[in-house]
């Protein structure tokens, strides 16, 4: 007999439940499981009928960009008491159902594992009852259980992100964005209140994205008299020319003493003290709402097929895991284990322990906080560090990438804090020549952060030989003790140019530091470049919007992404928005494996599809181009449907960025300029490359970086994203009917 499983949605909802529910069917149904579908969460599991039904493929379709859950959820008393869970696990049991994969949060998984440790008690009784035949409950002696975390607070301990969180965070800081400007526009004060009872990460990660004056969270209460500290601020931030001040207060933040700060109390404070004119907003429920971002649906992805792989090979002595992430990959942890030390960490801020709350929350989350502090109070008039190499020029080289301005202003306000001189080239090298420079202060930068574009502006130009001289002597009247290069291969390439003939140019002997920000996420050992979060919303969006328009028509769209020769954004576009087919060239595309396409895709559209999406690197292949590919999609489909080209070019570099690249952003250049500092200080004259790696921020130098690189296609020898491969084939790939949407 065939294994069985079942998937329910319960808890808080958020987005990216449904993309998860979507990759876990695919997965068992891909794997030859059954499975079933609980709906309104542990009620329907209590319920039985109708609320536990069998799904096929077509039955997550169209789903990806749906928030909420389609499954629905609803919080249960009769799933609290062992009634309601003995008719649970009848329910189960009766449908050959043992294994379960259970989205929600720490209650919602709680739940979860009390039903698994009772369940061979509770089948023991429905026997005795003669509910149930020995036999069947000999087939079944325990509840396999998998859990994944379906909460928009981020709240669980374990996993670093959890599903929706993301999505959240792009409702808040857009929200933030619209309050920043009208707040501007009448210099207005905010108190902006959102989600999180129990813990302050949307409040932390949205108050640092936005570049927000003050936050109020519950794992670091502010000290008593903390209202004149906000209010010094305040003061402060405006005479150094902010015309508005936004706090960022999450629901659950309290004082020291455990007493609760409202928002109302933060504007009285404000209007009373500084006679601000000051407004509440509370965000409330939209923070729920709206489509999925990019990456709760290629996480929630790679999430729900890891979870019914873990709950495949699951033997009666598997202690059941969540599956959660750490730096970008599947992490597992025991189950019991995450909900009890969420517990824990609830009760250590019950008793006042913050420090061990906060430590508990993760490295990540400190960082976080120092990061936010540091930024929202270097002020100008900081002590000036006496050193004589203290002169920090920033510029920009290649290719537009959104959030290179949230980088500029992060290292221009911690590098001042520090005691630098910043400089920001304008214009790139070219500025430096020209003498486009000019130092830059703590005000300069304020409204830099969500600014899409570049403020220090950019171009393409790598320096070449015959230019050495002229950036040297640029160096060298502006007096350059260090280099920030911001930007993508370009970016790289002249920071290796500069490397390589320092001996020939004494003004090159200083220390040089490369901060990836590219769309096409293509720079060695840094996993993610500032700027390829908000191109893969971009791309997402379009291909939701494309999507739609097969409501109408039968249609193939050949959609084209940028990245050079990189196929970063092509696959993980097509794994968030669902494509059928990617395209990449790091894989190359052949003409047997194009003619295999065409016959599923006309196989698809005879068996009822409406939509064939498939999504085309830009440099895929020399030959078989975008427009060649959809002439013979058009031609072999021979008038039974249209087959479009759509190349999404340059908007893809466009935009306000992202809360993770603004986030990334500023966690790079505080670290570059930390480097900076000290380097400058030993008198050095390294070369190194700042980035994202598996366990978190790291500099590397730039030789080691140069050995990783395959120049000739402008990307890394070994691109982790690759790995991903597998999986968008699976969701893609419904077999018999062709594939799926
Ligand atoms: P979340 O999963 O978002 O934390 P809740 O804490 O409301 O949400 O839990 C959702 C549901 O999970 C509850 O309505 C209840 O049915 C079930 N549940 C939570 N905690 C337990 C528990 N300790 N024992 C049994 N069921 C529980």
């Amino acid at each position: 007999m065939g294994v069985t499983l079942a998937v329910l949605t319960s808890g808080g909802d958020a987005q990216g439940m449904n993309p998860t529910v979507r990759a876990v069917v695919r997965s068992a149904l891909h794997h030859g499981a059954e499975v079933h579908a609980v709906y309104e969460g542990y009620q329907g599991l209590v319920d039985g009928g109708d609320r536990i039904r069998h799904v096929a493929w077509d039955d997550v379709g169209y789903i990806l960009t749906r928030g909420g859950t389609v499954l629905g959820t609803a919080r249960s008393a009769e799933f609290r008491d062992r009634a309601g869970r003995r008719r649970a696990a009848a329910n189960l049991v009766a449908r050959g159902i043992d294994r379960l994969v259970v989205i929600g949060g720490d209650g919602s998984l709680s739940g979860a594992d009390v039903l698994r440790a009772e369940w061979p008690s509770l089948l023991a009784e429905l026997v005795g009852a003669g509910e149930l035949d020995q036999e069947t409950a000999d087939r079944h002696p325990v509840l396999a259980l998998v859990g994944l975390v379906g909460s928009i607070d981020n709240d669980m301990v374990g996993t670093e992100t959890t599903i929706g969180a993301d999505s959240a965070l792009h409702r808040i800081v857009e929200a933030l964005d619209a309050i920043g400007s009208t707040a501007s526009s009448h210099q207005r004060s905010f108190v902006v209140e959102v989600m999180g009872r129990r813990c302050g990460y949307l409040a932390l990660a949205a108050a640092l994205a936005a570049g927000a004056d003050y936050v109020l969270i519950p794992e670091r209460p502010p000290q008593p008299g903390w209202e004149d500290d906000l209010c010094e601020l305040v003061r402060a931030g405006r005479v150094a020319g902010r015309r508005n001040s936004v706090v960022v207060v999450a629901e659950g933040a309290h004082d020291s003493a455990n007493q609760p700060i409202t928002s109302a109390y933060v504007r009285t404070v404000l209007e009373e003290r500084l006679g601000e004119d000051t407004r509440v907003t509370i965000l409330g429920h939209v923070q729920r709402g709206g489509v999925p971002s990019a990456y709760d649906r290629w996480m929630s992805a790679i999430l729900g097929s890891a979870a019914v792989e873990e709950l495949l090979a699951a033997t009666p002595e598997t202690v059941p895991p969540l599956v959660g992430v750490r730096g970008n990959r599947v992490h597992t942890v025991p189950l019991h284990e995450a909900v009890t030390r969420t517990r824990e960490l609830a009760d250590r801020i019950t008793a006042r322990d913050f420090d061990t709350a906060q430590k508990m929350r993760g490295d990540g989350f400190t960082e976080m906080v120092q990061l936010f502090e540091s930024l929202s109070r270097a002020l100008p008039d900081t002590d000036r560090d006496s050193s004589p190499r203290s002169r920090i020029a920033v510029l920009n080289v290649g290719g537009l990438a959104p959030g290179m301005n949230a980088a500029a202003r992060a290292a221009v306000r911690l590098g001042l804090h520090r005691g630098h001189t910043m400089l920001g080239v304008d214009g790139s090298f070219r500025g430096l020549v020209a003498g486009d420079v000019r130092e830059l202060a703590w005000g300069d930068v304020s409204d830099w952060t969500g600014a899409g574009g570049a403020e220090l502006g950019i171009s393409r130009d790598v320096p070449a030989v015959e230019d050495l001289y002229a950036i040297g002597r640029g160096l060298e009247r502006h007096g350059v003790d260090g280099l920030l290069i911001v930007g993508g291969w370009d970016a790289f390439a002249s920071a290796g140019t500069l490397r390589a003939e320092r001996h020939r140019y004494p003004a090159f002997q200083i220390p040089t530091i490369v901060l990836p920000a590219t769309i096409d996420n293509n720079i060695p050992t840094s996993e993610m470049s500032v700027g390829a979060d908000t191109a893969l919303n971009h791309v997402v969006s379009s291909i939701d919007r494309i999507r739609e328009t097969s409501a109408a028509t039968r249609r193939c769209f050949v959609v084209e992404t940028m990245g050079g020769y990189c196929g970063y954004l092509a696959l993980m576009s097509g794994l968030s928005g669902g494509a059928v087919r990617v395209y990449l060239h790091e894989e190359g595309v052949t003409l047997s494996r194009l003619a295999a396409d065409v016959e599923q895709m006309v196989d698809s559209f005879a068996a009822g599809q409406r939509l064939f999406l498939a999504v085309r690197n830009e440099r895929a292949s020399e030959m078989y181009t975008s427009d060649f590919l959809r002439r013979i999609f058009e031609q072999e489909g021979r008038g039974t449907f249209d087959a479009r080209q759509i190349v999404l070019g340059q908007t893809q570099q466009g935009g306000s960025p992202s809360p993770f690249d603004r986030i990334l952003a500023a966690r790079l250049a505080a670290r570059a300029v930390a480097w900076l500092g000290d380097e400058m200080a030993a008198g050095s004259a390294a070369s190194a490359v700042i980035g994202l790696h598996e366990d978190g921020v790291r500099i590397v130098p730039l030789q080691r970086a140069e050995e990783l690189a395959d120049r000739e296609h402008r990307r890394p020898t070994d691109q982790w994203w690759m790995r991903l491969r597998p999986t968008v084939d699976m969701l893609a790939a419904r077999t018999a009917a062709g594939p799926g949407v």
